[in-house]
């Protein structure tokens, strides 16, 4: 069977800017970070700099519980460079803060990923400085564990 897995560390790695860097130090601490407007209290997926619903600049980040649903995605099996193993998933997850983020859901087959799954987050080395978040199906093994742990999947 075919599983879903994190890229091995040493594929091409992020580069944080100066907005980005809290959120991917987030990554490195375990904690998947998100924007949230002081004014409107909307939440922002991206490193934004200003809310784009009411305009405010006062954006501050929180800390996502790191739980969401699968609402999209697509298998790579020809991927951009040869550095990434195939096959992948590009998914989109729907977080329980009502943010939508583009990730990879790993720890199952690509024909078991189904519309409304249950994910939580965990965290995967791309090299010494950055952390990936990942998305790994909850089920009844894993549903007690912590979403920030970097433990492997029950055998
Ligand atoms: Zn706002």
């Amino acid at each position: 069977m075919t599983l879903l897995r994190p890229q091995s560390p040493g594929t091409p790695a992020p580069v944080p800017s100066l907005f980005s860097a809290q959120y991917w130090e987030g990554c490195a601490q375990g904690e998947l970070r998100y924007l949230r407007c002081s004014n409107c209290h909307l939440a922002i997926a991206d490193a934004a700099r200003i809310c784009w619903r009411c305009h405010s600049r006062n954006l501050r980040w929180e800390v996502s519980g790191g739980r969401g649903r699968l609402y999209s995605w697509t298998i790579v099996w020809r991927p951009q460079t040869p550095a990434f193993q195939v096959p992948y998933s590009v998914a989109i997850v729907h977080l329980d803060e009502d943010i939508f983020v583009v990730s990879s859901v790993i720890g199952c087959a690509p024909e078991d990923l189904a519309e409304g799954m249950e994910l939580a987050v965990e965290f995967h080395p791309v090299n010494d400085a950055i952390k990936l978040p990942y998305f790994r199906p909850i089920t009844g093994d894993i549903r007690n564990r912590s979403a920030r742990s970097d433990a492997p999947p029950p055998a």
